[in-house]
């Protein structure tokens, strides 16, 4: 069976491309690794921040965007439940943003105090 590269759904026999990706299906899937780092940019990046909650990632980035930090968040998982199939219900969900080596520093600051200040509603509720 055909399977794009990039969002691993799985074809049927006959088609060449995927489309949503317009990429090349291929016959077989990479084990785990998934090819992000190829397909986001052909400069080196580092997960900085990986979380289940999706609006999280989706703050922590437009935070980052803020700050001048280019980013790249991990695509929604959901569309790979289809095709991943049993042992993988950990971390299904899970999203992770990317920043490239050099800004890793700063961005990492910037994550703290977003962190921080967004759990504070937590935190003031204990008396
Ligand atoms: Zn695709």
């Amino acid at each position: 069976m055909p399977f794009c590269p990039i969002c691993r759904i799985e074809y049927r026999e006959g088609f060449a491309t995927c489309s949503d990706c317009d990429m090349d299906l291929v016959s077989q899937l990479p084990p785990e690794e998934p090819d992000i780092r190829e397909t986001l940019k052909d400069e080196e990046s580092t997960p900085i921040f990986v979380t289940s909650d999706s609006v999280e990632a989706e703050i922590v980035q437009g935070v980052l965007d803020d700050a001048g930090i280019r980013s790249y968040l991990t695509p929604d998982a959901t569309r790979h439940m289809r095709t991943i199939g049993m042992g993988a219900v950990n971390g299904l969900y899970q999203r992770t943003i990317y920043v490239l080596e050099c800004d890793v520093e700063r961005a990492r600051t910037v994550i703290e105090q977003t962190v921080i200040s967004s759990s504070e509603d937590g935190s003031s509720s204990e008396r």
